[in-house]
């Protein structure tokens, strides 16, 4: 927390050189050796300023606090990320304090990830973001001593990564034709819908693009027949999916209204962690996953595969973030349906740069852990 951001990442740059190992490095850990000292994790907290401002259905905002993490073991460093947009309950102070009760000197072979991520977990309930934050920073350090991306490790193919949505937040029509605009480049985009003037919004993206639409209604609509009359309506529109449309309490509703859909109706209030996946199956057609809120990759993989095991549709989210958190989530995204992972764009000061972009499409690169350079 002492030192400022840049000091903060330029000191771990010295034994990785940019985040990669130097050809012909044999590590100690993968020689079996185990040196003495065990994880050392530090944490800096951090602002992420917004390109626009941002508004959903229930909140407007221009910053979002985050906190950098870092994983240091013989040599080698990780990085990872806490992401706490205000209305998810977390803080830099709260992760502050969950982060430093944590012992992660005790553990001497980082490859333990199990037993490394459930003494996490099991510091403290809650606190999603935080665990999150020492998960990614954990996979960065343990891919970058293998020497490889996760995807890579966990045996998908790159080439089947989606294209990402891009997010258009609620505003004034002249401002909504100025950011789809702005979006041209992008195969797919984001409405946040859940308010007045929902289909105002849609005909307004519509008066300057054709481009395919999902919508996020962040469970902003509270009638299931008008809920049932909008979405016909959108797919007329050329929307793809609807994300949340009603309280994700309202279990009944939503059942009846995936049932009479015509279009996928996706979880994201409603589902939190691995234990949530099982509670969605009958309810909605998929899942957005997210890894601020399920504690990071590790989870997050296992939820992909028990959403697909249920048959279910699968959605890889991010919240604004920098590229450190988003180039983790990317990792996973070659097993997704879809992919909302544009918080790095959405931000004006990024110290990292990783995932990239390319016609609208996620493209990861072949750099080891989860694939990011200090920018
Ligand atoms: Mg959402």
């Amino acid at each position: 927390m002492s030192c400022n951001r840049r000091k903060f990442i330029q000191n771990s740059s010295v034994f990785t050189f940019g985040g990669l190992l130097l050809p012909g490095t044999i590590h100690s850990t993968m020689k079996g050796k185990l040196p003495a000292r065990g994880l050392k994790l530090s944490f800096e907290a951090y602002d992420l300023q917004l390109k626009h401002v941002f508004t959903i259905a229930t909140s407007s905002r221009t910053t979002t606090p985050v906190m950098l993490t870092k994983l240091e073991f013989d040599g080698i460093t990780g990085f990872g990320e806490a992401s706490m947009p205000p209305y998810l309950g977390e803080s830099q102070q709260s992760v502050a304090e969950f982060l430093s009760q944590l012992n992660l000197e005790q553990f001497k072979d980082p490859f333990r990830m199990d037993e490394i991520l459930e003494y996490v977990d099991e510091a403290a309930p809650g606190n999603p973001a935080a665990k999150a934050s020492v998960d990614i920073a954990l996979h960065d350090l343990v891919g970058k001593i293998m020497g490889q991306p996760w995807y890579k490790i966990w045996g998908f193919s790159p080439e089947n990564t989606p294209h990402t949505s891009f997010t258009i937040g609620i505003d004034k029509p002249e401002v909504v034709k100025e950011k789809v605009r702005e979006a041209s480049g992008f195969k797919i985009l984001k409405i946040k819908l859940g308010r007045e003037n929902d289909r105002e919004m849609i005909e307004t993206i519509r008066s300057v693009s054709n481009v395919p639409l999902c919508v996020d209604v962040n469970q902003g609509w509270q009638d299931k027949k008008m809920a049932l009359d909008t979405i016909f309506w959108l797919k007329e529109k050329g929307i793809e999916f609807v994300e949340q449309p009603m309280p994700k309490e309202k279990t009944d509703e939503l059942a009846w209204l995936t049932e009479n859909s015509p279009l996928p109706i996706i979880a994201d209030e409603a589902v939190q962690r691995l234990c949530d996946v099982q509670k969605t199956v009958g309810i909605y057609s998929g899942i957005n996953i997210k890894l601020m809120k399920c504690t990071g990759m590790r989870e997050a993989h296992k939820m992909v595969q028990l959403a697909r095991a249920n048959k279910m549709k699968v959605m890889m989210g991010c919240m604004t973030e920098t590229s450190c958190a988003v180039s983790a989530a990317a990792q996973l995204s070659p097993k997704t349906d879809w992919a909302d992972l544009d918080g790095n764009l959405l931000i004006s000061n990024d110290p990292y740069s990783g995932m990239k972009i390319i016609d609208g499409k996620i493209t990861l690169s072949d750099q080891p852990g989860i694939g990011i350079n200090n920018s």
